[in-house]
Parts: C-alpha cells; sequence; structure tokens
C-alpha cells in the first residue's frame, strides 16, 4: 500500500510538533525515520496509525483520502519500543488478539485464528513457545510476538516506533538483520522510527532524516551519508568536521589562506560558508609549499588500524577543533603540527 503525507503540520497547544511535512512511502517500502529526540518522528508515526488527527494537511492511503479514517480503518499493526504484550495471556493469545476482538461477522472461526497464529510464530522463527507467558521470554522473543500480533491483522502498513530500543545493542543488531529479511520475505510496507543512525543505514531502504518538525532530506543510505544535503544532515549521520571558510572563485580560503580544495562541491560558489569533511576523507600534504589546512594535534588515539587525531586548526586565541584520521605510522604525538585536506567535502552557505 503506497501512503503519501502532505503538507502535515501537527500542534500542540499550538507548538508545531510538524510543520509542512510531506513524504510519499512506496508500497512494499522499507522507511525508515530517523532523528533525534523530540524532532517529530513518534508524531509522524502517530499520525499515519490515525492515532493523531493532523492540524493541517493530508494522508492518502493509496488513492483513498485516509486523514478522517480511524485506526481500525486504516488497518495498520503497530509495534513500540516497550513491548506492550498483555501479561496475563500466553503467546498465542497475545498473537490471536487482534484477530479475537474484531466484530463478530469479521471475526474468522477458532480453527482459522489458531492456523493464523501457528503460521505468525513460524514467521518470527518462534514455534514451540505459543504456550509461553511474555515473562518467560527474552527481550528480543518478546518483540518478535509483538510483531506477529501486529501482523496478525493482515496490516497494510507495519509502523514501528523504535521497536527495539530498549534491547541492549547486541540483540538489537540480530534483530535488525532479523527484521530486514522478515521484510524481504513478507513485503510489507513498513516504517520503522529510530534515533540510530546505524540502524536506519543498515535497515532501510530509504531513509528520512527529521530535524526541528521537518523533513531535512529523504534518500537511500548512501545519498544521506555521501551526499548530505544540509549542515544538519551532514552532522547527524557519520562523524564529520566543520570549519568556517571562504569561497572564491579559485579556491577555498580558511582564515585568508587558500586550503587547496577546489570551490565547487557545495550549495554555493562565493561568499562565506561552511566546510564539512568527514575524519577520513583527508590526506596528511608533506609538501610546506602547498596549500592546506594546518594544526596542532592535541590529542591522539589508536582505534583498530588507524589513527584519530584531535586537531586545533586557526588562530592560537581561538582554535578550531577538528577530528582526522590519520594513518598508523604518522607522526602525530601531542604538540605535532600536521598538514592535511580534505579529499571529500561540502561547503554550505553560512
Ligand atoms: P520524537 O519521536 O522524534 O522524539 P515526538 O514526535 O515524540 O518526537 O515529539 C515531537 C515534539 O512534539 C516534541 O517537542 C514533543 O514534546 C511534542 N509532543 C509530542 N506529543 C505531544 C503531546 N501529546 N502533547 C504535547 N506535545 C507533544
Ligand atoms: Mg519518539
Amino acid at each position: 500500500m503506497d501512503v503519501s503525507v502532505k503538507n502535515i503540520r501537527k500542534e500542540f497547544d499550538r507548538y508545531p510538533a510538524l510543520n509542512d511535512v510531506s513524504l510519499d512511502i512506496r508500497s512494499g517500502e522499507l522507511i525508515a525515520l530517523l532523528g533525534p529526540s523530540g524532532s517529530g518522528k513518534t508524531t509522524l508515526l502517530r499520525l499515519i496509525a490515525g492515532l493523531e488527527t493532523p492540524t493541517l494537511g493530508k494522508i492518502y492511503f493509496g488513492a483513498e483520502d485516509a486523514s478522517h479514517r480511524t485506526v481500525q480503518e486504516r488497518h495498520v499493526g503497530f509495534v513500540f519500543q516497550h513491548y506492550a504484550l498483555f501479561r496475563h495471556m500466553t503467546v498465542a493469545d497475545n498473537i490471536a488478539f487482534g484477530l479475537t476482538v474484531r466484530p463478530r461477522g469479521e471475526r474468522p472461526p477458532k480453527a482459522e485464528i489458531q492456523r493464523r497464529v501457528g503460521e505468525l510464530l513460524e514467521m518470527v522463527q518462534l514455534s514451540g513457545l505459543e504456550k509461553r507467558y511474555p515473562n518467560q521470554l527474552s527481550g528480543g522473543q518478546r518483540q518478535r510476538v509483538a510483531l506477529a500480533r501486529a501482523m496478525a491483522i493482515e496490516p497494510k502498513v507495519l509502523l514501528l516506533d523504535e521497536p527495539f530500543g530498549a534491547l541492549d545493542a547486541k540483540v538489537r543488531k540480530e534483530l535488525r538483520r532479523w527484521l530486514r529479511e522478515f521484510h524481504d520475505r513478507t513485503g510489507h510496507t513498513t516504517v520503522f522510527v529510530t534515533h540510530d543512525q546505524e540502524e536506519a543505514l543498515e535497515l532501510a531502504d530509504r531513509v528520512v532524516v527529521m530535524s526541528q518538525g521537518a523533513i531535512e532530506q529523504v534518500g537511500s543510505s548512501d545519498d544521506v551519508y555521501d551526499r548530505p544535503n544540509s549542515p544538519f544532515v551532514f552532522s547527524f549521520i557519520g562523524d564529520s568536521a566543520s570549519l568556517p571558510v571562504t569561497i572564491a572563485d579559485n579556491g577555498v580560503y580558511f582564515e585568508n589562506e587558500a586550503i587547496g580544495i577546489a570551490p565547487r562541491n557545495g550549495d554555493i560558489t562565493s561568499g562565506n560558508g561552511t566546510l564539512f569533511f568527514r575524519p577520513q576523507d583527508v590526506v596528511l600534504v608533506s609538501d610546506p609549499a602547498a596549500p592546506a589546512l594546518e594544526g596542532r594535534v592535541s590529542t591522539s588515539r589508536r582505534l583498530a588500524g588507524t589513527r584519530i587525531a584531535d586537531i586545533d586548526v586557526g588562530k592560537p586565541g581561538e582554535p578550531h577543533h577538528v577530528e582526522i584520521e590519520v594513518p598508523l605510522d604518522a607522526q602525530a604525538a601531542t604538540g605535532t603540527t600536521l598538514r592535511f585536506r580534505p579529499t571529500r567535502w561540502k561547503t554550505f552557505a553560512a
């Protein structure tokens, strides 16, 4: 089911939690809403579910304006961070819940419900655990039961709000892979909320980066990581360094010194801007006459195959702090002066 969010605004007591948000979700797609806490991810998900009504704008399910449809009418399944399984019900009864509470005419016969529960258990790889109670399951198993329960009603759209957020890192990683496989098998249109960039980049077909109630960028993992379109996206996803620069026809300047990069790769071609690059996208410059950024190593530390140097560049009184990756054999002791140049970068208007 295609879902289209059109120019949505959502106010809580006049405070806009979302402002003019538009998004087209394609049928069968796994999309991640990624952003810091408070950016409006949950609000957008709840609007799609029908748990909130928009202040302005519309939500379409396929060609139909679903803006005023109830949760039940929208036929969505959802899973939240804090698994809300019914403690007093077995796994099987939890999964069957959405079917057993259907109005009489739509309720499948008991044998049919049993058959579906069996199928769903198999789908989430929990066959054999149907008689257990939630407190007899691990956190990861409980979230898979929650997913099976959401799937039981054969939802048109699956909405997942930080479903693995309460689990420890190792289980979270396993479930992430598992969910991707599950999605590829079942092909449900899925919207997944997370504040964890790694989770979003690994899992999603497309990532929607949100900040302060607005969408900053929509794209593949490669798009948002390699081609961030705003300073926010550049610094929110992955490690980055930034410096104030001046862009001229013949180069990019930091504190009136050319730094050896061309005035392209940016949203402006002249004037004051901010240069962004990633720590791994630099080379050391050994020729003292070649233009480069120059700074003093304040600390450096070894990672597995590389070394990270913290460098203060710029005037001694007001240095700018950047982190760069240097080869293990580089002279990068505290106090050393290093000269370097970004190999990939982007400039944005200041
Ligand atoms: P996220 O899920 O990205 O952390 P939310 O969608 O939960 O963000 O919240 C976005 C903003 O809307 C926040 O500032 C939050 O405080 C506010 N907000 C969310 N729900 C409500 C509500 N029911 N009443 C008032 N403010 C709300
Ligand atoms: Mg949230």
